[in-house]
């Protein structure tokens, strides 16, 4: 099969032929008709993931068909139209078996911890627990941009930031993650104060749903913004981003008792950024992180879309081909463009 490879961290991916994959016993092999662009894929070519061996391929963001299944699978067969979610529960540890496959003991992440999309065939582990049946309505580019980033944010708004109706919530970025997150929170009734630095990013998260905007790169205090907007802080607030000034400020905006939840990834450099620890004291404050979101959740996620209360087709960006891709891909550690790029060509 085609697949985007790259053999050493940093160095260019190309594009190779290597051997089609199998599948394990509790596994399949999926044909992908769409893979997403993710700057986790970034993170991963640049080294900044342990899990990853060389040589690599990348892609956690997926859509396609079932062409095999192993012979301990259950649920599925060839045929049958998928997405799975980026990071996949073993079924069996403790995390697992009381819910919370998105934290698995032994999880599967396609890209990471196996060859991942960026290819024309992908083997998915632990099939019976992670994948999902995608309606027949639902396009493979919009599936394929559920995966990391907009399931990421239904569980940081919903589950994680236990988000409810009137409150304020701030998202730090407005990148996939973001703008995933505004409409969602929007969704779910909530007041959104979107922040980014570009002015074009921000018009769209208020053609989302934000009902306020800061631009972070003409605002000498986004802190005080925040809190000015939204009458004494933000109740949850999250930095969807993933730099040390944006978490710093999303912690920081919150109002007492408010919660921080922390989505970008703090990887390499800023692994340690500062918190502000004694008002995260005074003022009761949550920290909390969010990781994915189990496969089982997806289903009240679906019915948000197929009653259309959420668009992710409004989020997915530029459609390209997989030959496009390493260049793509090696450009995510800049500024996304609005939307999730997507591969839809292989
Ligand atoms: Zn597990
Ligand atoms: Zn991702």
């Amino acid at each position: 099969m085609k697949a985007v490879v790259f053999e050493k961290f940093g160095e260019p991916p190309t594009i190779q032929s290597v051997p089609d994959p199998n599948p394990a016993a509790d596994g399949v092999v999926i044909k992908v008709e769409a893979t997403g662009l993710c700057r986790s894929d970034w993170h991963g070519w640049m080294g900044h993931d342990d899990d990853i061996t060389l040589p690599h391929v990348p892609g956690h963001e997926l859509a396609g068909v079932v062409v095999a299944a192993g012979g301990r699978v259950t649920r599925w067969r060839a045929g049958d139209r998928v997405t799975v979610p980026f990071v996949g529960g073993c079924g069996h540890c403790f995390e697992c078996t009381s819910g919370n496959h998105q934290v698995c003991e032994h999880q599967f992440q396609p890209g990471f911890t196996a060859w991942g999309s960026f290819a024309e065939y992908v083997a998915i582990d632990f099939a019976d627990t992670n994948l999902v049946r995608l309606p027949d309505e639902m396009e493979f580019a919009t599936a394929a941009s559920l995966g990391c980033r907009f399931v990421t944010s239904f569980r940081a708004i919903v589950d994680q930031g236990r988000v409810t109706p009137g409150e304020w919530v701030a998202v730090h970025g407005c990148g996939g993650v973001g703008l995933s997150a505004i409409m969602i929170a929007s969704a779910m009734g909530a007041n959104v104060v979107a922040i980014d630095l570009t002015e074009e990013k921000l018009e769209f998260a208020r053609k989302i749903g934000a009902v306020a905007t800061i631009n972070a790169s003409t605002t000498p205090n986004v802190v005080k913004a925040v809190k000015q907007i939204t009458n004494g802080g933000a109740h949850m607030s999250m930095d969807a981003l993933g730099h040390p000034t944006t978490s710093f400020n999303s912690i920081s905006n919150l109002r007492r008792r408010g919660r921080h939840v922390q989505v970008g990834l703090m990887l390499g450099e800023h692994a340690k950024a500062s918190v502000p620890m004694s008002k995260i004291i005074a003022f009761e404050l949550e920290i909390l992180g969010s990781h994915g979101m189990q496969a089982f959740r997806y289903q009240a996620m679906m019915e948000m879309i197929r009653t259309g209360k959420l668009k992710p087709e409004l989020l997915v960006g530029k459609k390209i081909s997989l030959d496009e891709a390493p260049v793509a891909l090696m450009a995510m550690g800049g500024f996304e463009g609005i939307g999730i790029g997507v591969v839809t060509k292989f």
